[in-house]
């Protein structure tokens, strides 16, 4: 039997700790190095209910692409959601690894994993390299087989990402024909101007908002926009690491049992216009 330690090993070759934001926070948040591990639940966000379904599951592990804490802690006291948390992971011999912006830029990463989900086949390369190495970095580029218009393609991306209350909005001609399109897994605000030099015909990402929005419409000459869920957009990034650190593990004699959580995380839970309320 593995111990977590040596799942820990397997997940950080494939996703560098080294490769995180300097703001970031990867790797073990709990768990006992010593501790074995067979079973490892996959989900993009660690919160209650997702806890929940590791425990009753029996999973050992939860691999999340969040972190459960960013920021210095003095106390992981049950006052707040996400003491609870740590409380119900430790009490149920549950570790948490969590593997985020090293996750976004790794080959293959996070926005690969989108690429595919929303149509896009043949290579791929990031939309903003990184400095250290450029066949890693954040966002991909990549094309669908055939231009199809920006209504066409929006269906495609829709039925391609698990569905979430808030579904996709777009921003742009919707008979405009698209071929190149630019991907980004979570918040993709920072790349818009990457995006537009970029000379694709759609950026797809996710928390996009208002002012940078409108002002990237009305500036002539970009790509049409579609936001979609933040979850969802990295949700397809899960089913890649489970089945990457499955087969490393057992090319080394290791038998991890991978399951990805499909729990919908997502902020959002319903959409609703004024009429629905009254
Ligand atoms: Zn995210």
């Amino acid at each position: 039997m593995p111990t977590l330690a040596d799942v820990v090993r397997e997940l950080e070759s494939i996703y560098d700790p080294a490769w995180a934001e300097s703001w970031d926070a990867v790797g073990l948040v709990c768990g006992d190095p010593a501790a074995e591990v067979r079973k490892i639940l996959f989900a993009v966000d660690p919160v209650a209910a997702v806890a929940d379904e590791a425990i009753e599951w029996g999973a050992d592990l939860i691999v999340t692409h969040h972190p459960l804490y960013l920021r210095g802690v003095t106390s992981v006291a049950a006052t707040t959601f996400k003491g609870r948390l740590i409380h119900k992971l430790i009490k149920n011999d549950v570790g948490l690894f969590t593997a985020h912006t090293n996750a976004d830029v790794a080959d293959p990463g996070v926005s690969d994993a989108l690429a595919r989900a929303v149509g896009l086949t043949g290579p791929l390369t990031p939309l903003q390299p990184s400095a250290d190495d450029p066949r890693r970095g954040l966002g991909r580029v990549g094309a669908l087989p055939a231009p199809v218009s920006l209504a066409e393609f929006a269906r495609r991306a829709a039925d391609g990402l698990p569905a979430t209350a808030g579904g996709l909005r777009v921003a742009g001609d919707l008979d405009r024909r698209v071929q190149r399109i630019a991907v980004s897994g979570g918040a993709g605000d920072s790349l818009l101007g990457t995006a537009r030099a970029a000379g694709v015909d759609v950026f797809l990402t996710a928390d996009l908002r208002h002012h940078p929005a409108t002002e990237f419409m009305e500036t002539s000459g970009g790509p049409a926009l579609i936001d979609a869920a933040h979850w969802a957009t990295e949700w397809p990034w899960l089913t890649d690491a489970a089945r990457r650190l499955t087969s490393i593990s057992a090319a080394k004699g290791i038998t991890v049992e991978t399951r990805v959580s499909e729990t919908v995380t997502d902020a959002w839970n319903t959409t609703a216009k004024c009429e629905d309320l009254k």
